[in-house]
């Protein structure tokens, strides 16, 4: 196995074990690290960190060496920064994302994912300015040291964050460009029209765009639609378009072996794919285990 290799996937925090049940689900799973919501993904509802059972969680990790700098939190998908359309709902979503900051920091995790959001027809440049009004005014106040990770998106609707190029003026524009990277997922950009049968020539274009240091976090997913569908349907690995040998080539690459890489792959037959998804990466060997 590479040197430095953290792979893992979404696991879920439920009722009544909550981050010691999440970190037992990514164990069972033959990971090293894990990606979760810090309460639903499609609300804002959350209960209060003491509920959470997080310092269980952290002793388990610490047990199984895990490294926590390399697990991922993922902000709820209700949040929209990205435009200005309605004062109330900009100001919810400022006010979200704030406290989602602070309870990163309060399970010892380093970075946030975030979905950039849509500018619902005010076009690009404000949602642009937006989203940097958005960031600057929750790192000035959060008083924590977690990074926000901007998700790449599959370009549905007027969704923001498609091209690295947008990335880097969104960073490039922000007061705090050193506190915010990006999220890279395979299944949205293959979606963008970005071939990842040739993902060198990918990381060339971040490389030269928001720069190398900037990827934090990898999501590794097939897709179930062809290059430039603009759809987000994920599949599982070596299932859909995007195909196993190419997606392994993004797991192993070696500009890029500290980056976590998270699978959001679909459940089968009810059941989470990801034991058998992890084991095929870490063989570097496809298994048609799906049949
Ligand atoms: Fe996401
Ligand atoms: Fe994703
Ligand atoms: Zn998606």
């Amino acid at each position: 196995m590479d040197k430095e290799l953290y792979i893992g996937s979404h696991v879920s925090m439920s009722s009544p074990k909550y981050y010691l049940g999440s970190v037992e689900e990514a164990i069972s799973y033959g990971a090293n690290t894990l990606m979760f919501y810090t309460g639903a993904p499609q609300n804002s509802f959350r209960l209060p960190i003491e509920k959470l059972r997080i310092e269980e969680g952290r002793a388990l990790l610490k047990a199984n060496g895990f490294n926590e700098d390399k697990i991922i939190v993922h902000a709820p998908y209700i949040i929209n920064i990205a435009n200005q359309l309605n004062d109330v709902n900009y100001g919810m979503a400022k006010s979200v994302l704030l406290n989602e900051v602070k309870r990163t920091a309060a399970f010892g995790c380093k970075t946030l994912v975030l979905h950039p959001g849509s500018h619902v027809n005010t076009g690009v440049e404000n949602g642009i300015d937006s989203i940097v009004k958005a960031l600057d005014e929750v790192l000035d106040k959060d008083g924590t040291d977690v990074k926000i990770a901007l998700e790449t998106m599959a370009g549905k609707g007027s969704e923001m964050g498609t091209s690295f190029e947008q990335m880097a003026e969104i960073i490039s524009k922000t007061k705090h460009p050193e506190r915010i990277g990006i999220c890279l997922d395979t299944c949205h950009i293959s979606d963008n029209n970005y071939n990842i049968n040739d993902f060198d020539k990918i990381l060339d274009n971040v490389e030269k765009t928001v720069g190398l240091d900037k990827l934090l976090v990898i999501h590794v997913n097939d897709s179930k639609n062809d290059v430039g569908a603009h759809k987000d349907r994920h599949e599982n690995i070596g299932y859909g378009f995007i195909g196993f040998d190419a997606l392994n080539a993004v797991v192993h690459n070696p500009r890029i072996p500290g980056v976590p890489k998270i699978l959001e792959t679909p459940f089968v037959n009810e059941m989470p794919p990801y034991k058998e998804e992890i084991a095929m990466f870490k063989a570097g060997k496809f298994n048609d285990w799906r049949k």
